[in-house]
């Protein structure tokens, strides 16, 4: 048998990154064709944080013109004067910056993914019902920050099983566990497992806060895994998703082989693929498909010429953009 690539079906793109690029590209159009209505000197856009977490599609806003600023107070006052639209990314934000965005006036449009949006309605419903909440996320990821300062008092994040026995509530206290929407399901899982044995009265989220795509990706990242002899996830190193999709693919490897996480075809080593006939390609679900092409290409100068899939389900998910948008189109 010759040497092959497996690739997963589905990865890559999911709804909440579409709607969140296009965003911003809807804005830089728009901005286009009035592009003499606007002061000198100020950009047509701001994006806080990285729209994604991909440094390829956020590159490439900004050649565009996007501007990426960490914090809002980047932006000058005489930007929002001029009602430069600020896009909040896809991972969402806390209250505390949606406050000081009204209060310096500034015009929002909000590309947070409805899936983490759900999350934090779950936070405020659960507080006003007199919850604990026990959040399952990573540690400064931008989607548990916003998440958490939804109300910090009564969320408490958590990382690992190990962290559980950091926790303490009374057995009169109403509790719940939610989670960040990108994370490993069977890590997730052992996590639960420690909550629900140390407070056996935690309750459940009313479904799974770990979304579609997330879950989508890594049961065909799993099942790629098990046909290959190694596997290569493109994605970026801060992309949660994507970093989770390379720990799901080593674990199903069994030791057979590594996974290697890729930002592009440039960060292929071709001595990882020295005893690989089979290997097996997925994309975190904020990668565009083209960076995939790119190591589909390279895999085959090294050889691996039979192209073929292994498909776990169909999407058919699809989130409109933020109304304002939609009216501007
Ligand atoms: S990975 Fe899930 S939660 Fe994150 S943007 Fe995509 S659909 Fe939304």
């Amino acid at each position: 048998m010759g040497k092959g690539i497996v690739l997963a079906d589905p990865r890559g793109f999911c709804a909440g990154v579409d709607r969140a690029i296009q965003t911003v590209e809807t804005i830089l159009k728009a901005a286009k064709n009035s592009a003499d209505e606007r002061p000198q000197g100020l950009p047509p856009v701001y994006v806080r944080r990285q729209i994604v977490h991909n440094r390829h599609v956020v590159g490439d806003l900004a050649a565009q013109g996007a501007v990426f600023v960490e914090e809002l107070d980047e932006i000058p006052d005489e930007a929002v004067a001029a009602g430069i639209p600020v896009v909040f990314s896809a991972h969402g934000v806390s209250p505390a910056v949606q406050h000081e965005a009204a209060r310096r006036g500034m015009h929002v449009v909000d590309a947070t993914c409805p899936l983490v949006s759900k999350v934090h309605r779950e936070v405020l419903r659960y507080v006003k019902d007199g919850y604990e909440i026990v959040y399952i996320g990573h540690r400064g990821h931008d989607e548990a920050v916003g998440v958490v300062g939804e109300s910090p008092k009564h969320v408490h994040l958590i990382e690992h099983a190990d962290d559980v026995s950091a926790l303490d509530f009374p057995p009169e206290s109403k509790l719940v566990y939610l989670s960040q929407t990108t994370l490993s399901i069977d890590e997730t899982r052992a996590v639960i497992e420690a909550l629900k044995n140390r407070f056996p009265w935690i309750i459940e989220p009313p479904s799974s806060d770990i979304c579609y795509a997330t879950q989508n990706r890594q049961t065909a990242v799993k099942s790629v895994a098990e046909k290959s002899d190694c596997v290569v996830v493109v994605g970026s190193a801060n992309s949660s998703n994507s970093v989770r999709l390379m720990e799901v693919a080593e674990q199903a490897l069994a030791g057979r082989g590594r996974a290697w996480r890729v930002d592009d075809a440039s960060e292929l080593d071709p001595a990882w693929f020295e005893h690989a006939s089979s290997v097996g390609v997925t994309s975190g679900a904020s990668v565009p498909e083209a960076l995939v092409s790119g190591v589909v290409t390279a895999l085959k100068t090294m050889g691996y010429e039979d192209v073929s899939y292994v498909t776990t389900t169909k999407e058919k998910m699809h989130f409109v953009l933020p109304a304002e948008l939609r009216r501007a189109r």
